[in-house]
């Protein structure tokens, strides 16, 4: 990481665990045992269901409460989809746009992806796009190649001044919920080029600014060594996200000085 340019985010991502009740329990403990946290951002993307429980709970908190999906249409004919307006209008700060799971098991391509950034950044929220590659693109060595394309189909059309809102997420599809953290190199070599393909696509000052967080099996174990990244701003965090002791330890790291 380089604070001197860019933001530390630390968003957990709770996917589809917890109830409101447990929300509640959560945020309340969050928000008492919180260390002072002046140097990195804490975002939690939570259900839809938990959101109003979170914003109300971690309201006047350092925490900002974040959605894991939106529909692209501002309203229609969409059986059970949610708008970027409605998640606003409860104080929804970031959204997640284009998580693996979302891509691979409910289809979403690159322009959904691409449709949906353009929904939440109109509606004001910061999105945190998500990239990266399987296995089997790593082992074909085309890693930075299929990278270079998601950036570019989800950003098509997004303005220098809208992308200064944008969070981007390096989670290899191999390492998210496996266990198997990228090693803090591996994390660091694919957030770098994301940075130049960045440089390329906005320039080198947005490029610069932008937090680029790594996600895929961050715990409280690894994530002091993955921030020691120059290009590593942060975490997404799944599992680790859950249990608030873990979650705790992981925002104490990323809050340290000296990087
Ligand atoms: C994720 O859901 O984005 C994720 C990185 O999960 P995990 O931390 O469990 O690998």
């Amino acid at each position: 990481m380089n604070r001197k340019y860019r933001k530390t985010i630390v968003a957990g991502n709770w996917k589809m665990h917890k109830t409101p009740a447990e929300t509640k329990a959560f945020a309340e403990r969050l928000k008492s045992s919180l260390p002072r946290v002046k140097r990195c951002s804490i975002v939690l993307c939570v259900p839809y269901v938990d959101i109003p429980a979170a914003v109300k709970l971690l309201k006047d908190s350092r925490v900002a409460v974040g959605a894991q999906n939106l529909h692209w249409a501002p309203n229609g004919a969409y059986t059970g989809e949610v708008s970027a307006e409605m998640l606003a209008d409860l104080d929804v700060k970031y959204v997640i746009i284009g998580h693996s799971e979302r891509r691979t098991l409910f289809g979403e391509s690159d322009l959904i992806v691409n449709k949906k950034m353009h929904a939440a950044l109109a509606a004001g929220l910061r999105p945190i796009l998500c990239v990266g590659e399987d296995w089997d693109q790593r082992q074909l060595g085309v890693t930075l190649e299929l990278i270079a394309y998601q950036l570019k189909a989800a950003l098509a059309g997004v303005s220098p001044e809208d992308m200064r809102r944008v969070v981007i997420a390096y989670e290899p599809i191999w390492a998210i919920g496996t266990g198997n953290t990228a090693t803090p190199e591996q994390a660091g070599e694919v957030c770098s080029a994301i940075r130049g393909m960045l440089r390329k696509l906005y320039g080198a000052r947005i490029a610069r600014s932008t937090t680029i967080q790594y996600g895929g099996s961050v715990n409280a174990a690894n994530i002091e060594d993955l921030l020691d990244q120059e290009d590593v701003d942060g975490g997404l965090v799944g599992t680790a996200s859950l249990d608030i002791a873990h979650f705790i330890e992981i925002i104490r790291s990323a809050n340290q000085d000296g990087y």
